[in-house]
């Protein structure tokens, strides 16, 4: 490694030629940009947007994105050289990197921190980073003409599976080798990976479809019967293919074929035929690679007409976008928004603009990319975090290559190198998980995305049936344009509310575990009916903590201040803010006894216990627990769309836009548990919570019922959920923004101090907190106060809040104050190991 990095060139400049620097955003948490002297031979090569590989500290080898080219040499220090040009094309595009600006100014982070967080790690190299060869790549046949050094690569990965950077640099014997893994990548001949997990290795599945001139040609599949008469088995395939991909409806069917598995799918229906037909060249079997999110070819496009509301829905909007570049469509759950959407970004496309299409959750994605794919084909890329390096890397670069004109992503899609957006559309804007908050760039991806169209000249437009209390204000004050549609698409109706008093019930003993008589008899009436439950329980798990009954003794994380939460399904006690976990111990710790008794439920037992009570019910679950795989949320979905199961048991995940259409009960089984929250946002997000989830039931025709268990059913917010009445909501809740300077009337900072001391966090926040206050007066700053949740993964935290008005403050020159004042914190040698975070407008 060491003899790669010391290095003495360039040769001395020629006399005539220009002296240029770059200044380079390393992907790391760098207060400023580094300025480094781009060789003589490279003039020409270094491009802003682009990336080169720079060598940084003492043994750090990495690349970072060009942000400017001049001629003034820094003057602290010597500008080392660049040492290779990695792109001959920007990968960053000139707005992307006045959004990357905006972002690390406004959310008080340094603008390395939002490249290392927008970047795939595919495109971040670092001397760590490993090659392997492309899974499609086979040496012993492509005949690619390689290079002399890309030969030896090669040869060196077939021998070895995976090099990392340095590797490649001892084996070239070489500083600038990157240029070979670059061509070779090229080439497709290798790929990049940054983790051993991530390798690419792609699913396969057998597949069988008509030879080509049996569709193509007029007359022939008659005369294939003709001749397979004799062959009543092979006959049998035939047809049995021709009816699960109808041909002769659409030949380009047969270009998806079916799965081998598919086409002998009962007993009458022989694989030996299979083969046979294979043999006789009437079938062919083919490999394909399963695709992320697979294409239901089977069931062809039926085009949506926009219902007359729609139709409206979409004409107020283009209308609105006339003056306005930021609308909301408030439409109540299932009145049909996402076919607005659909024929917006129609419109859009074909105006030769792009699209960014934000969801707040995959789980989501699953059912809207199925519907847009349909829809926009190829032309739809696909975002979000279950995707493997490689495969982020890939959208990535088909964004800039104009590949994907449409994108539909999470939250993180939001950095992705657009330059020509002239729609965004923020599904379910009102969703907190929209907004990071660990690590930094604590952004949230609604605000940025309209920096982002303000930056492009775009218009967004936010969907929702429980806008965000700010997001509504904006419209009401005329900022931002609004557009209703109140009525659910068709036939379907908004659904039945019905409380059940849990207090009541369990005095009746009428609770059978945390299910009430009337929920159970429900549930019980629908599966009857072949109709479809979904279930809410905010928590997952088996039990939030677990205790003895003899001596009252509760297990408590190590690392954090809360309670261990019991797993059953592996017998473990897991914390939900570190991860750290034990055996799910026999006897108590403390006492012996063998009482250890689990306190209150989570999705774990809810779905053991409905299990218990219907043994013919076909029960899942969709908690972060299940759905860990890549590919599980499409399963459990997948499932429960076809009917396989009839219950699905779910945390928030089961809340967000889902649509199914045989659903026609939700339960929520502890509603208490979401209206208790310290913060002031409560109220809104438990009316969000309890509308959206009950907005799954109901939604095709079929009337639909909402069981809500309470111990409390008086509390108000319950009858402005019962009447689906927004407005009322609104009023009450700007009213107390307002009397108590919160959002949208101020700007909240959370700054929290940590330390593995407690005292040292206490008085590191006291100091803070004084100097905060002597920067921007009294009324600005809140605190210290100490959390809830007082220590998370062995540092003590203490909170301060700043309330920045909305008007008469200079918001930039108070977060300079404050910024000013934590660099400060961090110089007193009494809080050595002090850690302070800034987070703007916190969830
Ligand atoms: P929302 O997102 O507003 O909750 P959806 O967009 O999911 O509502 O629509 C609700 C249901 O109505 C979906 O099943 C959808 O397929 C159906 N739907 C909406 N618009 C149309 C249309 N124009 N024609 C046929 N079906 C439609
Ligand atoms: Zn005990
Ligand atoms: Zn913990």
């Amino acid at each position: 490694m060491s003899e790669l990095l010391d290095f003495n060139y360039p040769p001395e400049p020629a006399v005539d030629r220009v002296t240029l620097f770059a200044d380079v955003i390393l992907p790391l948490p760098l207060p400023k940009l580094y300025t480094y002297r781009i060789p003589f031979e490279m003039n020409d090569d270094v491009l802003v947007g682009a990336r080169v590989i720079v060598q940084f500290g003492a043994k750090r080898v990495l690349s970072c994105i060009v942000a400017d080219i001049h001629e003034n040499a820094p003057a602290d220090y010597q500008a080392k050289y660049i040492l290779d040009v990695l792109d001959d094309k920007p990968i960053v595009t000139a707005p992307q990197l006045k959004l990357f600006r905006w972002i690390a100014d406004y959310y008080m982070c340094t603008i390395g921190e939002v490249i290392n967080a927008a970047l795939p790690s595919a495109l971040k190299l670092s001397s760590e980073s490993r090659i392997q060869l492309h899974p499609h790549f086979n040496p012993e046949e492509d005949d690619i003409p390689f290079a002399t050094q890309e030969a030896k690569i090669i040869y060196a990965l077939q021998q070895n599976q995976a090099l990392t950077f340095s590797d490649v640099g001892n084996l070239l014997q070489i500083k600038s080798y990157h240029k070979f893994i670059k061509s070779l990548i090229q080439k497709e001949a290798i790929i990049i990976f940054e983790q051993v997990s991530d390798r690419f290795s792609p699913k396969v599945v057998k597949k069988i479809r008509l030879t080509e001139h049996f569709v193509q040609e007029e007359g022939m599949l008659e005369e294939l019967f003709n001749q397979l008469a004799p062959k009543p088995k092979q006959l049998d395939i035939l047809l049995n293919y021709l009816q699960k991909v109808p041909v002769h409806q659409d030949i380009n069917l047969n270009y998806a074929g079916i799965e081998k598995s598919a086409l002998a799918n009962n007993p009458h229906l022989s694989k030996s035929s299979i083969d046979s037909l294979i043999k006789k060249g009437v079938l062919e079997q083919f490999d394909q690679i399963i695709s992320r999110f697979p294409v239901d070819n089977s069931v062809p496009l039926k085009p949506m007409t926009l219902s007359e509301h729609q139709e409206q829905a979409k004409d107020e909007i283009l209308g609105l976008f006339k003056e306005k570049d930021t609308v909301l469509l408030h439409g109540v759950t299932g009145s049909g928004k996402t076919e607005v959407y659909i024929d917006l970004i129609k419109h859009a496309l074909e105006g030769g603009g792009q699209v960014l299409y934000l969801l707040p959750e995959i789980a989501l994605t699953a059912q809207i990319v199925t519907r847009l794919m349909k829809v926009f084909g190829d032309k739809l890329g696909i975002y979000h975090s279950k995707f493997s390096d490689n495969e982020r890397a890939e959208v990535w670069q088909g964004v800039l290559s104009g590949r994907f004109q449409l994108v539909v992503g999470v939250r993180s899609a939001v950095f992705l190198p657009f330059h020509n957006l002239s729609l965004i559309i923020v599904d379910e804007e009102h969703e907190p998980s929209y907004k990071q908050y660990d690590p930094a760039p604590r952004y949230n991806a609604r605000e940025t995305a309209l920096m982002m169209a303000h930056l492009q000249g775009a218009k967004t437009l936010l969907g929702s049936a429980t806008p965000s209390i700010e997001t509504y204000y904006n419209c009401k004050t005329g900022r931002w344009g609004l557009v209703t549609m109140s009525k659910r698409f068709g036939e379907a109706k908004l659904p039945e509310i019905e409380l059940i008093n849990v207090r009541e019930e369990q005095h009746r003993k009428n609770m059978h575990n945390h299910f009430s008589g009337k929920l159970i008899t429900a549930i019980e009436t629908r599966l009857a009916r072949n109709e479809q439950v979904i279930l809410f329980q905010n928590r997952r798990g088996y039990a939030p903590f677990i205790s003895c009954d003899e001596c009252s003794w509760i297990p408590k994380c190590k690392h954090c201040a809360v309670s261990l939460s019991y797993h059953k399904y592996n017998s473990e006690l897991r914390c939900h803010y570190c991860g750290y976990h034990e055996r799910m111990p026999h006897d108590c710790p403390a006492c012996g006894a063998t009482t250890l008794k689990s306190m209150g439920f989570g999705t774990e037992k809810v779905e053991d216990d409905l299990k218990l009570m219907l043994p013919n019910a076909e029960v899942q679950r969709m908690d972060l627990d299940t759905t860990k795989k890549k590919n599980s949320y499409q399963q459990i979905i997948a499932d429960f769309e076809t009917g396989k199961t009839n219950v699905l048991i779910g945390t928030q995940m089961v809340t967000k836009g889902l649509d199914f259409e045989n659903v026609s009960l939700v339960g929520i089984l502890n509603a208490d548990s979401i209206i208790h929250f310290p913060d002031f946002r409560a109220h809104e997000r438990a009316y969000q919570l309890f509308v959206q989830v009950s907005g799954r039931a109901g939604r095709k025709g079929k009337p639909g019922t909402v069981l809500i268990q309470t111990r409390d059913p008086l509390q108000p917010i319950f009858r402005k959920v019962h009447s689906n009445d927004y407005t009322s909501l609104y009023e009450h809740e700007i009213e107390e923004r307002m009397r108590f300077g919160y959002p949208p009337f101020a700007r909240m900072i959370r700054i929290t101090v940590k330390h593995a001391d407690e005292k040292i966090s206490e008085n590191a926040a006291i100091v803070l907190a004084k100097d905060l206050t002597d920067q921007l007066g009294r009324q600005l700053v809140l605190g210290p106060e100490v959390p809830y949740i007082f220590k998370i993964r062995n540092l003590f935290l203490n909170e301060i809040h700043v309330k920045l008005p909305r008007e008469n403050v200079n918001l930039r020159a108070a977060k300079q104050a404050i910024s000013k004042v934590i660099q400060q914190l961090y110089q007193l040698p009494d809080f050595k190991g002090i850690r302070v975070v800034a987070d703007v407008d916190p969830a």
